[in-house]
């Protein structure tokens, strides 16, 4: 269960939202919790999360290793910092920062390369899935900005399915929707990479995931976990997530 917090929240504020969720998850050892602030808030949420079953990661991470990158944050760094995942292709990056599949690619490959489990989001617009060209993208997506890991590497990537139109808009996936996605993604990894890793791969469902539309979501078999964005913001709601 993962939290995107976006562009919210100052390092005060992300202490004091650990000082309420780390009790309420202090049991929760049905899966990995893993909070994703915003690049300044890391070391302070990485501090606050000392010895709780709470992981931290990066919402995004450049693909060099260091260099002339202008704005980017390199895995090294992330690492450093006591971080353990990064969310690479998020649809507001593919949106206002021009992130590709190409990219995204690359991203992926940094990640895994300096120890970082990528979340890796995939998912259709409104008018990708009225034109019923819903599986078409998924399958771009993952051809171009999956399928080029090698075996070794896919093993250790997460995949989020995100479709465009519930993120933060308040609509839902229903479940039924949200699960044929997860199927259509889940065949791509088969014919590429084997029965195994399709079984074993974890795909997250976001987009407008909140407390009381978790349960229906993760009683779908297809459904791994969720990656929940406004919902996540408040520890409450984010823990009553969490414990679903
Ligand atoms: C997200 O940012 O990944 C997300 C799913 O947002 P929300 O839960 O607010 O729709």
């Amino acid at each position: 269960m993962a939290g995107n917090w976006k562009m919210y929240k100052t390092p005060a504020e992300t202490t004091r939202f650990f000082e309420t969720f780390r009790s309420l998850v202090a049991n929760s050892e049905h899966c990995e919790i893993v909070i994703c602030p915003p690049f300044t808030n890391l070391a302070a949420a990485i501090e606050a999360a000392k010895g709780t079953n709470i992981r931290v990661g990066a919402q995004n991470i450049g693909w060099a290793k260091e260099g002339a990158f202008t704005g980017e944050i390199s895995g090294p760094m992330i690492h450093a910092v006591g971080a353990t995942h990064a969310i690479i292709g998020h649809s507001e990056r593919r949106q206002y920062f021009a992130e590709t599949d190409e990219t995204v690619l690359k991203r992926t490959q940094a990640a895994l390369e300096f120890g970082l489990t990528p979340i890796v989001c995939v998912g259709e617009r409104l008018e990708q899935r009225e034109s019923g060209s819903t599986e078409a993208v998924l399958t771009e997506q993952f051809q171009k900005g999956i399928a080029g890991l090698t075996e070794q590497q896919f093993a250790r990537i997460v995949i989020a399915y995100e479709p465009v139109w519930a993120i933060g808009t308040g609509k839902t996936a229903t479940p039924e929707i949200a699960a044929d996605a997860h199927r259509a993604i889940r065949a791509q990894v088969r014919s590429k990479f084997g029965k195994d890793a399709a079984d074993a791969v974890r795909i997250l469902y976001g987009g407008s995931v909140k407390p009381d539309n978790v349960k229906s979501l993760m009683a779908q078999p297809e459904i791994d976990g969720s990656l929940v964005g406004g919902a996540s913001l408040d520890a409450v709601s984010f823990a009553s997530i969490v414990n679903f």
